[in-house]
């Protein structure tokens, strides 16, 4: 890559491709015209002056972010849910390594 170019943002994917910032800069400028409007994590609404991002709500962009349902979500409630996932994902990872997955795959069950 040359000096100067910048790769894409790892986050800005919209049904798993990776878009420009310009198109993602317009798809929050749309959505900030919207608000209010449901956080898709805590249900509150999210207002105008709140710190929001874009958050993709069906698939997450670890897993692929081929979702096409991105929309707003208060920054604090994105970041949990991402942190979140990359626990359990961590968590998956060392039951697979360890065995622990083929042999009780119950255990990766999220407690009830
Ligand atoms: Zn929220």
């Amino acid at each position: 890559m040359a000096v100067g170019q910048r790769a894409p943002h790892r986050n800005r994917v919209i049904a798993g491709r990776a878009v420009t910032s310009e198109t993602w800069k317009q798809l929050r400028q749309r959505w900030q015209e919207r608000l209010p409007t449901e956080c898709p994590r805590c249900s509150l609404l999210i207002q105008p002056w709140d710190i929001w991002d874009l958050d993709h709500v069906g698939e997450p962009v670890a897993l692929g972010g081929r979702t096409t349902d991105i929309r707003p979500a208060h920054r604090a409630c994105n970041q949990r849910a991402g942190g979140e996932l990359t626990q359990a994902m961590r968590q998956l990872g060392q039951a697979v390594a360890s065995g622990k997955a083929a042999q009780r795959p119950w255990l990766l069950l999220p407690p009830p």
